[in-house]
């Protein structure tokens, strides 16, 4: 997955790149056409310039229905080969005119022909180095017809040129190699290091044995969905859950006992509970849920729910199947209700109201000024 995400950023690289260069390619044959129009083979200058226009608006248009595709659809699998097929089609062109303009016969014509396609492989380098073969190619492309044809000539001087700019190319594979091998490792470390953040940050909002959001996560999202419902005028319940006798079950069936517990009790509660309702792990054998557009009533009658599901759980443990009860507190925050901590409070003692009261029950409170608690059950 992470290669075929460093692929994309390749591709995304390169698009970025290379839009300049395609101005560049007409750009520089217009200018050594221009210095030539005496010395070299004018006759080559209008298809020459026509083709690359042509060329370069091909590669226009790929642009531009690259920026236009949606982002999943910019896969490698569906614009690579296009881009190659437009690549090879301009430096072809290039190297390929480039050649035909050049004098025969005169040095200077051929020398300004080396200046400008050493340039242009120069300019390649940077424009393709998100891939290792494209500047290799564009590299070859651009020089090697005038390159080759320089090297046959039985003049000393052009063949010192010939193997000058082969040694410059020598030198440009090593560098393209070295650029592109870097910039990969660039953009797969990026997409590595992505991922840990993500398994990182995750791990630190999780509660490991049940999957569930630990206190910081319930914490801060509690706070949002406060905020969110004091903004609109929603109404905001809390449940606080406890798990009765649970150190009995410690106790009497050991501690793995008391953890396969808790994950049965919390998968119920997953199972039990709505989407949009926030659910957390705030402690020990102690669960809350923010329940937002949902009144006192309706949060009492979802408490029941929950209390009854957990009832009917049956935990095989060795020989024997346990079996656990659930006190829970209510509370709804009313307008006098300034955050979530107060709102929790309140149900932290609705709870107790219902241990003390034979636990196994539901207890609700509505949340108001310290000390005003109103009691419904
Ligand atoms: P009450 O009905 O009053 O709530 O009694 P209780 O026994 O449930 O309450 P108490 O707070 O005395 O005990 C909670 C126990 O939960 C104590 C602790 O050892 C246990 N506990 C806390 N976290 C874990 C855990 O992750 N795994 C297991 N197995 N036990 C845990
Ligand atoms: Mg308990
Ligand atoms: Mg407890």
């Amino acid at each position: 997955a992470v290669a075929m995400q460093v692929r994309t950023d390749q591709l995304q690289l390169l698009f970025r790149q290379s839009f300049l260069a395609t101005f560049g390619s007409v750009g520089g044959a217009l200018a050594l056409s221009w210095l030539q129009r005496d010395l070299g083979n004018h006759s080559v200058i209008a298809p020459w310039l026509i083709m690359l226009c042509l060329a370069g608006t091909i590669r226009l248009a790929l642009f531009w229905a690259y920026s236009r595709s949606a982002p999943e659809q910019r896969t490698p699998a569906r614009w690579e080969g296009v881009y190659w097929v437009t690549l090879v089609f301009i430096a072809g062109t290039w190297g390929i005119g480039a050649f035909l303009l050049m004098s025969s016969s005169n040095l200077l014509s051929q020398v300004i022909t080396l200046f400008f396609a050493v340039g242009m492989a120069g300019s390649a380098i940077s424009a393709y180095s998100a891939y290792r073969y494209m500047p290799l190619i564009a590299v070859g492309l651009v020089l090697l017809p005038t390159t080759l044809w320089l090297l046959a000539q039985p003049g000393t001087e052009q063949r010192l040129l010939a193997f000058t700019t082969l040694a410059f190319s020598a030198f440009v594979v090593r560098a393209t190699r070295e650029l592109s091998g870097a910039l990969h490792s660039l953009l797969r470390l990026r997409r590595e290091l992505e991922i840990e953040h993500r398994i990182a940050s995750n791990a630190a909002r999780t509660d490991e044995l049940t999957g569930l959001n630990n206190l910081r996560a319930f914490k801060e999202q509690a706070d949002t969905m406060f905020a969110y419902t004091r903004r609109y005028g929603v109404p905001l319940c809390a449940l606080l859950l406890d798990i009765d006798h649970f150190k009995q079950i410690n106790d009497t069936h050991g501690h793995a006992a008391g953890d396969k517990v808790l994950q049965a009790v919390v998968q119920r509660l997953k199972t039990t509970l709505r989407e949009a309702d926030l659910c957390g792990r705030l402690g020990g054998e102690e669960f809350g849920v923010l329940l937002a557009g949902t009144d006192m009533h309706e949060a009492v009658q979802i408490a029941e729910k929950l209390r009854l599901a957990v009832q009917a759980i049956e935990v095989p443990v060795n020989d024997t199947t346990l079996h656990v009860t659930i006190s829970v507190g209510v509370a709804e925050a009313d307008l006098a209700c300034t955050d979530t901590a107060t709102l929790l409070a309140q149900a932290d003692a609705a709870m107790y109201q219902a241990k003390s009261n034979g636990r196994n029950r539901v207890h609700s409170s509505f949340a108001q000024a310290p000390g005003a608690m109103a009691c419904h059950q």
